[in-house]
């Protein structure tokens, strides 16, 4: 006691105290003497006093710094009138709340310049430093708050800290207040005191943003003058009121070492959210030591967090393997590429799963950057794909099984109608050209007939090779059915398409077929472009018409309908019995067509359009045309001279009773159409193919109108266009 009342009489004397120098530092006035100072600390933190004095070790201004602090706070909360274990939490909390700046080093603490970006990274950790020293030694949940949240900003901006306003903790605020106000005031290596009324007036610039505004206020009423007269006088009453064993009770080793309960919704989401993933997740800070390992990282890898964490992260940990199989580097890590980059990355690895099994996962590396730009570390997520990758290959497989033709490879018929309207409206929108191909062997029966069938899945198969070895990227070639071939050509005009399709056909014209005897199969082409309004099944339709006029010229040919010009194989001579005739008039047909009048018109609308033909005359049923061939690409080499036709079309609706129909009144409706063909100018009636191009117009013609020789067989050979026919049509 007597060494209490003479520190007591020190007090009262109230005398200057002479000045310390620190090292490295300006010199750190104590507050009444150098020993008093130490019982006044002693009387304030009992047992916990060693930890102060280490603080004052390592840097006396700190520590200085700190009593000051503490002091200021008490009288604060005695003003406030808080109750007494209040009071006791914020004076602890503030005497200890530098105290990680014992884990900093030297050369930081007393360079006489400002701090680099990383020096202030080191610095900014001290208060996590705190935090973790008093985790390990204090008992009371009141000082682990303050000090948590010592460093955020009352609107809750501060990186790294979530809480803001009234959520932070009272004695975290007063401390805010009180450690700037003094750390302003105080002359330092780096920078000098700043007179009182500025310290205050940047109080006040900063209350609403750093500081409680309320707080500011408050702290300028209480301050008034010189506050050193209010700390010795504070000091004076802890050395008269307090005992020190009354506070040893706060102080056991490691009761808490769990990090203490998050304090607001946020924080307790968050980890509540981490704790509770299905997927790993980990956190690795800047110097690559493993920060975070929640549980759904120990139940993949099996590590549990309490062994790996402060650990230094290596992709060896994990045995992580790339997707071929390769150790992955630790300098090819997601971890260590994204803390360099600052990118964030997504990768396909393998790791080492809990019980040593290979397990495939999705991984994402995250960059961890303050608001400053400093580099903070990586978040690495692992999702367990292993059941995903069984998955998918599963399901691509059964994606080939559902689009692939067995036989050919190529798509199927179902995948083609599901590509073929996709593409159609994508080219449609974009109003770029794409082009249809369709293709069919030629007298096939009789390849099987007479080499067998194995010969002829031979042949079905090479021009399957031919066709997709033409294919571009965007393209599809797809069997139809039997021996009928489709090629989807994007981005592809009439005329590309034509030489392509020529150049598959004369490629296969050249393959001897083992299974042959060495001969030679052929195919023949249909060629149609996209045009505006078509839809996949018009499309189709004209891709059947030309091909179906390749098969009535003689097969092993290319024929093209729609716009656009470009090649056609040259037709065999004398395929169809036609003579030039002496007069203008070349062709004169009568023929038919199973639907009624209505709908022949409506047909022959296609017609005109896709011939680019003009309508010269149209008198009741009768309808006169003009068609330049090659104007519209549907007939006829480029560089041909074009022949102008005129066509005369008559309409005629017939209508028939059917025999022995059972309803009353049920009658077959049909079309007779007298055909007109001739040319317009004399001069074209002595070129030795004019009938031949007139055959053309006839047979497209027919084509398009569904129309057969009146007495003669049907004229659409194709099954699709067979469908298109209404039921009583169908005359076969
Ligand atoms: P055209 O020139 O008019 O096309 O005459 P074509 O003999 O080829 O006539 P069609 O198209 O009617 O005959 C197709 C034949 O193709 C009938 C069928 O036996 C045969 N076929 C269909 N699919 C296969 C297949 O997978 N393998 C084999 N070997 N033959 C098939
Ligand atoms: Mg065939
Ligand atoms: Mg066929």
């Amino acid at each position: 006691m007597s060494e209490l009342g003479s520190l007591l009489h020190d007090l009262d004397d109230a005398s200057p105290v002479p000045q310390v120098a620190s090292p490295g530092d300006v010199p750190s006035p104590p507050i009444l003497s150098s020993d008093a100072d130490e019982r006044v600390v002693q009387v304030r933190l009992g047992a916990a006093s060693g930890l102060f004095a280490a603080l004052q070790c390592k840097h006396p201004p700190t520590a200085g710094h700190a009593l000051r602090v503490a002091l200021t706070c008490s009288a604060w909360a005695r003003s406030m009138e808080l109750d007494s274990p209040d009071r006791d939490a914020i004076e602890v909390a503030a005497l200890l709340h530098d105290i990680g700046v014992i884990g900093v080093p030297d050369h930081i603490l007393l360079k006489p310049d400002a701090l680099d970006r990383d020096e202030a990274r080191i610095m900014a950790r001290s208060r996590r430093m705190t935090l973790n020293v008093l985790r390990r030694s204090c008992n009371s949940a009141k000082v682990l708050q303050i000090v948590e949240h010592v460093g955020a900003w009352y609107d809750g901006s501060h990186h790294g800290f979530p809480l803001s306003a009234d959520r932070i903790p009272l004695g975290t605020r007063m401390i805010a207040v009180a450690e700037a106000f003094d750390a302003m005031t105080t002359e330092r290596i780096f920078c000098p005191a700043m007179p009182l009324e500025r310290a205050m007036s940047e109080l006040f610039d900063c209350a609403g943003t750093q500081f409680d505004p309320a707080l500011v206020k408050q702290f300028a009423e209480l301050h008034g003058g010189d506050p050193s007269d209010m700390h010795r006088k504070v000091a004076g009453r802890w050395l008269r009121s307090l005992d020190p064993r009354s506070i040893d009770s706060w102080w056991q080793l490691g009761t808490i070492s769990a990090p203490s309960a998050p304090t607001d919704a946020d924080a307790l989401f968050q980890a509540k959210l981490l704790e509770n993933m299905y997927d790993a997740v980990v956190f690795i800070d800047v110097d690559g030591r493993v920060a975070l390992w929640n549980r759904g990282a120990e139940r993949l890898t099996g590590i549990t967090g309490a062994s790996v964490c402060q650990r230094q992260w290596h992709s060896d940990l994990l045995s992580m393997t790339d997707e071929k199989g390769q150790p992955i580097s630790n300098a090819d890590c997601p971890v260590t590429a994204t803390i360099g980059s600052g990118v964030q990355s997504l990768r396909r690895l393998s790791i080492s799963g809990r019980t040593g099994q290979t397990i495939s996962v999705d991984t994402h590396a995250i960059p961890v950057i303050a608001e400053d730009g400093t580099m903070l570390g990586a978040i690495l997520l692992f999702h367990d794909a292993s059941s995903e990758t069984s998955l998918e290959q599963r399901c691509q497989s059964l994606h080939k099984q559902a689009t692939k033709d067995a036989l050919t490879q190529v798509a199927n018929r179902a995948e083609f109608d599901r590509v073929h309207e996709m593409f159609v409206e994508a080219h449609q929108q974009q109003q770029v050209p794409c082009s249809l191909m369709i293709c069919d062997l030629d007298r096939f029966k009789l390849v099987n007939d007479t080499y067998g069938h194995q010969a002829g899945d031979d042949v079905i198969k090479s021009l399957a090779n031919q066709l997709k070895s033409s294919c571009r990227p965007g393209d599809l070639v797809a069997r139809y059915g039997g021996e009928e071939f489709v090629v989807l050509c994007a981005d592809c005009d009439n005329a590309a398409a034509a030489r392509r399709a020529d150049q598959i056909r004369l490629g296969l014209s050249q393959i001897s077929q083992p299974k042959m005897d060495g001969r030679k199969a052929t195919v023949s082409f249909g060629v149609t472009e996209i045009q505006p309004g078509d839809t996949p099944e018009t499309m189709l339709r004209r891709a059947d018409r030309a091909l179906l006029l390749a098969k009535e010229r003689g097969r092993n040919r290319v024929v093209q309908l729609g716009t656009g010009g470009g090649d056609e194989v040259e037709p065999k001579k004398g395929f169809l019995s036609w003579r030039p005739s002496r007069s203008k008039q070349l062709i004169e047909r009568e023929l038919l067509t199973a639907v009624p009048i209505k709908m022949a018109i409506e047909k022959l609308r296609g017609f005109v359009a896709d011939h680019n033909a003009q309508i010269v005359r149209i008198d009741g049923n009768h309808v006169q045309l003009e068609i330049t061939d090659g104007n519209s690409g549907w007939i006829r080499r480029a560089n041909d001279r074009p022949v102008m036709f005129s066509v005369d079309v008559h309409f005629e609706e017939e209508r028939l009773q059917r025999d022995g129909g059972a309803a009353a009144g049920s009658a077959v409706v049909r079309t007779k159409i007298r055909l007109n063909i001739g040319v317009k100018k004399n001069r074209d009636r002595r070129r030795s193919d004019v009938s031949q191009r007139a055959t053309d117009v006839l047979l497209s013609f027919r084509s398009y109108l569904m129309a057969t020789d009146e007495e003669g067989a049907p004229g659409g050979r194709l099954s699709r266009v067979k469908k298109a026919l209404p039921p009583m049509g169908n005359r076969e």
